[in-house]
């Protein structure tokens, strides 16, 4: 029991946050309890001697039953109003991993993910027979009303109405968020997962970075577990995870260094968003180049801490 370490997770509830000045007092309340419970459910995996996979499992499934986050319950719609949802986990002991995308019923897209890896020799399914694999291995399945928030509806038809009158404000910020969760385990092993409901008026069928291995999640032993969170076709032309793998594993940087200059690097090619991201050290980071990104995390002190802007 000597060589065990000091377990950290972290977990985001995407970048695309409220403005600040429509921030109240009760609304930030709610996220930063959402966040809480979230990080609570990981921590107490990690705290039992539970692996970084069960915590991140645990903390994503959490934050998508929240309707106040774009995952699960709560997703945002596509241009024909419906919602299609897209998931990755990450194992950094051996690089396994399943990502799942455009799907719609599974009541926990992580899950999903996570059966890929498990279940499959596949790492990625996508759509219809995606769906079908849900179904087919007993996942629990919502109906429509389970995901639909009004919230989400109005946000719809405002960016469609804003398309059709050429409005003001075209702003790919307030039509992101994403949820996920890194984490390392009293083992030294890491992990990542991500889920998401994409961007809000997104043309049906778009796939963001959220599932695909390498853009928006990302996990290996030796350098990092990372999940990100923006406009996520930015972080699928940058390979934003792995670029931070690539800049500590050649680039001999560290972790705060790789993670904030590719967030600084995004930024000029016009990428909003940001990451959070841990080693097998127990380094956490959680930089963004957003107006704010909801997130918490557990370091080594063992504190629970919560953050917006
Ligand atoms: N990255 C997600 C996507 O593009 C959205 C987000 O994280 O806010 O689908």
């Amino acid at each position: 029991m000597s060589s065990l370490v000091k377990p950290v997770i972290a977990i985001h509830g995407g970048a695309g946050t409220m403005r600040s000045k429509d921030m109240t007092e009760e609304k930030e309340k709610a996220y930063r309890h959402g966040l809480t419970l979230a990080l609570e459910a990981g921590r107490a995996v990690l705290k039992a001697n539970g692996s970084a996979v069960d915590a991140v499992t645990a903390s994503v499934m959490a934050l998508e039953d929240d309707p106040l986050f774009n995952a699960g319950r709560g997703a945002v719609y596509t241009t024909n109003r419906t919602q299609e949802m897209d998931a990755a986990i990450m194992d950094g002991r051996d690089r396994n991993a399943g990502a799942v995308a455009g799907i719609f019923g599974p009541r926990h897209p992580v899950l999903a993910a996570r059966a890929v890896m498990e279940k499959t020799e596949h790492v990625f399914l996508a759509g219809e027979g995606a769906n079908e694999f849900c179904r087919e291995i007993g996942l629990e399945i919502k109906p429509a009303e389970w995901f639909y928030t009004e919230r989400r509806m109005k946000a719809l038809e405002q960016e469609m109405e804003r398309r059709r009158n050429g409005g003001e404000e075209n702003d790919p910020s307030r039509r992101h968020g994403t949820v996920g969760a890194v984490a390392c385990d009293v083992f030294g092993h890491v992990a990542a997962a991500t889920s998401t409901g994409g961007m809000t008026a997104k043309f049906p069928g778009r796939v963001g970075d959220s599932p695909v291995i390498g853009a928006g999640t990302w996990a290996d032993d030796k350098t990092c577990a990372v999940s990100a969170t923006g406009h996520g076709e930015y972080f699928i032309r940058y390979a934003a995870a792995h670029e931070i793998d690539a800049r500590i594993r050649w680039g001999k940087e560290t972790l705060e260094e790789a993670a904030q200059s590719v967030i600084k690097d995004l930024v000029k090619i016009g990428g909003e968003g940001g990451l959070i991201a841990v080693n097998a050290k127990g380094e956490v980071c959680l930089p963004f180049n957003s107006e704010g990104m909801y997130r918490a995390w557990m370091g080594q002190d063992g504190e629970i801490h919560t953050g917006i802007y």
